[in-house]
C-alpha cells in the first residue's frame, strides 16, 4: 500500500477549520465521541503498556461515547440489557454491561503547522508526536509506533470507506492515496467482542468518574483522568470485561509518575497559541519546545 505522504499529515492532525467541507466521518454512527478529537488512534492494550513503562504515560487520553439511543432521562443506568449505557454528570455514556466502555488515545496539542503546501504556518490541534516542521511523526523508527498509524489507511481500505488520503486529495488536490488495495498483512479493526479488553476497554466503576464528562467537554480533563483510563486498560483482559487490580494499581502509579517531554511540550504549546486555524506568527520552534526536552528527531522527507 502506497500512500504520497510528504508535506500532509492529514491523518495526524485535526485539518477541519482549513476544510470546505464537513469533515465529520468520526461522528456518523450511533455513538458520538464526547471530545472533539478529530482521528483519534486507539491504541491496543500492549501498546498503552509499552507507552507506560516508557514514562510516555503523560501521552494519553480516553476516548468515551455518548448513546443518546439509550437515554431515558432517568439516573443511573440507561437500560437493563447487556450493553446498557449509564450516565456519568448526566450525559449517557456508551457502556457494555452497565460500564463505561472506552479508547486510550494519543493527545493533542495545538502546534503551528502548514499542511498541504500552506504558505504560512497556522495553529492546529495535532498529534503530540508529530513534528509541526517536518509533518513526520517522531515515533515512526521506534517500538512504540501505533498499529493503528502503522496500518493506516488500511483499515479503511478494507472497510471500503473513505480514507483521510482521499478526504484531503478532494479537499487539496493532488494524489495521496496511491494504492487502493486494501493490504493482506495488516491486524485488521479490532470490532465486536475480540475487541474488548484489547481496543474497547470498560470501566468497572462508574462511580469513580464523577466529573470526567464535563471535564472532557471542556477539554480540561485532569492528569489523574488519564492515569485513570490508561491504567484500567493496561490492567485489562483480553476478550473479557474483567481488570486486574493490582495490575491496575502499578500501572496507575506509573502513569501519574510519567513527567516525559510530551506533557511539558504539550503544556507549554497549549500556553503560547492562538485558536485553530489562526496564522501562527511568530510561534516558538519545535526544537525549543519538544527537542530540548527530549523529542526524538525525525528523518525529514
Ligand atoms: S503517532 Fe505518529 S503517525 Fe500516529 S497520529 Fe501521531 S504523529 Fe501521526
Amino acid at each position: 500500500m502506497e500512500v504520497n505522504c510528504e508535506g500532509c499529515a492529514g491523518c495526524c492532525l485535526d485539518w477541519r477549520t482549513l476544510a470546505d467541507t464537513d469533515l465529520d466521518h468520526e461522528r456518523r454512527g450511533p455513538y458520538e465521541p464526547i471530545d472533539d478529537e478529530y482521528n483519534l488512534v486507539a491504541l491496543t492494550r500492549d501498546e498503552v503498556r509499552a507507552f507506560l513503562d516508557a514514562g510516555l504515560g503523560d501521552a494519553l487520553r480516553p476516548r468515551l461515547w455518548y448513546d443518546w439511543e439509550r437515554a431515558d432521562g432517568a439516573g443511573g443506568a440507561v437500560d437493563g440489557d447487556r450493553d446498557a449505557g449509564v450516565r456519568i454528570d448526566g450525559a449517557p455514556v456508551a457502556a457494555v454491561r452497565g460500564r463505561p466502555a472506552f479508547f486510550v488515545g494519543l493527545r493533542r496539542a495545538p502546534k503551528p503547522v502548514a499542511p498541504f503546501d500552506r504558505d504560512a504556518a497556522t495553529w492546529l490541534p495535532t498529534c503530540v508526536f508529530l513534528d509541526p516542521e517536518t509533518l513526520q511523526c517522531r515515533m515512526h523508527d521506534s517500538g512504540r509506533y501505533p498499529s493503528e498509524c502503522a496500518e493506516f489507511p488500511g483499515h479503511s481500505l478494507t472497510l471500503d470507506v473513505e480514507t483521510e488520503c482521499e478526504r484531503v486529495e478532494g479537499e487539496f488536490g493532488g494524489e495521496r492515496l496511491l494504492d487502493g488495495d486494501p493490504p493482506d498483512d495488516t491486524t485488521g479493526p479490532l470490532f465486536g467482542p475480540q475487541a474488548l479488553g484489547q481496543k474497547v476497554f470498560v470501566h468497572p466503576d462508574p462511580e469513580r468518574l464523577d466529573g470526567v464528562v464535563d471535564r472532557t467537554v471542556a477539554g480540561d480533563l485532569t492528569a489523574e483522568d488519564r492515569a485513570e483510563f490508561a491504567a484500567v486498560a493496561a490492567a485489562s483482559t483480553p476478550g473479557s470485561t474483567a481488570v486486574n487490580d493490582d495490575a491496575y494499581e502499578r500501572a496507575c502509579d506509573v502513569a501519574l509518575d510519567a513527567d516525559s517531554w510530551v506533557g511539558e511540550a504539550v503544556s507549554d504549546w497549549r500556553e503560547r497559541a492562538g485558536g485553530p486555524g489562526e496564522r501562527a506568527t511568530d510561534a516558538p520552534l519545535a526544537d525549543r519546545v519538544e527537542r530540548d526536552r527530549g523529542a526524538p528527531d525525525t528523518p525529514g522527507w
